[in-house]
């Protein structure tokens, strides 16, 4: 059974073009189905993923409402829902069906349904959407959330609740950005003491992959990056060794005075990198990879001598399970991912994106008024 939210309207940023800015606009929820929930959002953070529509070209954008770290409290319920309560804080992280072998096997960051009901904003087919003004219907179901809005509609799967004294505000990063670095490392590469690891790139993915392999216990952990004041937080956060990404001879560095590294993770999605990555490995090594742009590799087989490649999705996590331990590490002083995030008034949210982009700010949250 569908109800009719008791909030009518919310105010979200609505992108429309992909070159213009993001306006916030006055729109209309639609109908909770069975599973949805309504969330006031506190706080989204802003992730690549949402601005990666810009580069994408071709065909204009439908208009949508980005934003996928989303927190906030619940104020009500689908008809079918029985885990979330209004009343509940909540981090908002991706979707999956719950029935396709991935799911079922507890690897739901690979769902069988993840495209459609993540990354296309509009859901699966028949989904409910919002409107605009002039009752145009509008891509919110981006990561069934759609959270830079003061409210979202999300679903019961994609919800984690959390104890109501943390600081909500500040958790929506582990929705996504942060659960895709810290997982990699802890879900999927898992880093022995005696193992070495290389973080190429070091944006929120990559800290949060750093501040996750010294949790670990990794025995050394080097970051690349072009920029000097990156490498700076990576040291701070736990890396032994920070190296610019434009040296050439990083590679040999990296080969040479290391030994080779047994893992290395690329979160720049740039050719170059995932090359001297690739050639930093020792022979059984591994190398994890993310981002959606098309790779230029030029490699002969014996470059992957016993050495393996593998494109990771959310860092492997079952958010669930996940995001709690995130909580925990943070309140043990063992992943301050606090030191990440730069905080934004709502409407501000196209300054957060310009300082994204230009590396002054890491992760930004958008707080809602
Ligand atoms: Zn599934
Ligand atoms: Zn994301």
């Amino acid at each position: 059974m569908n109800i009719m939210p008791i909030v009518a309207t919310t105010q979200a940023a609505v992108l429309r073009d992909r070159s213009g800015a993001f306006v916030i606009e006055d729109v209309q929820l639609p109908e909770l189905g069975p599973g949805d929930i309504l969330v006031r959002i506190a706080a989204a953070g802003m992730c690549h993923s949402d601005l990666v529509v810009r580069d994408a070209g071709g065909e204009p954008v439908r208009p949508t409402i980005f934003g996928h770290e989303g927190s906030g409290i619940v104020e009500e319920t689908g008809s079918a829902v029985t885990r979330v309560r209004p009343g509940d804080h909540v981090v908002l992280s991706y979707d999956w069906c719950g029935w396709c072998e991935a799911c079922l096997r507890g690897r739901q960051s690979y769902c069988a349904e993840f495209l459609d009901r993540n990354s296309t904003g509009f859901g699966l087919p028949g989904a409910r959407l919002a409107t605009d003004g002039h009752g145009q219907e509008i891509g919110s179901r981006w990561f069934a959330q759609s959270s830079f809005a003061q409210h979202a509609i999300a679903t019961e799967r994609n919800a984690v609740v959390v104890e109501p004294g943390l600081p909500l505000e500040l958790l929506g990063p582990l929705g996504c950005g942060l659960q895709t670095g810290a997982g990699a490392v802890l879900n999927v590469l898992r880093p022995r003491v005696d193992e070495s690891i290389v973080i190429f790139g070091t944006g929120a993915l990559g800290l949060a992959a750093i501040m996750a392999a010294r949790a670990s216990g990794a025995g050394m952990i080097v970051a690349v990056d072009i920029h000097p004041a990156r490498r700076e937080l990576a040291l701070e956060l736990g890396a032994d060794a920070a190296y610019d990404g434009k040296d050439p001879d990083v590679a040999a560095i990296l080969a040479g005075r290391h030994g080779g590294m047994h893992l290395a993770m690329d979160t720049t999605g740039r050719s170059a990198a995932v090359t001297i990555a690739i050639a930093s490995l020792r022979v059984g090594g591994q190398l994890a990879l993310f981002g959606a742009a098309p790779l230029d590799l030029h490699l002969a087989p014996i470059d992957l001598l016993g050495r393996s490649l593998r494109y990771i999705i959310e860092g492997e996590a079952v958010p669930q399970l996940f995001i709690p331990l995130l909580v925990r590490l943070w309140q043990q002083g063992r992943f301050p991912f606090d030191k990440l995030v730069r905080r934004y008034p709502f409407a501000d949210i196209n300054d957060a994106e310009r300082d994204s982009l230009d590396g002054r700010t890491v992760k930004p949250v958008l707080v809602m008024p």
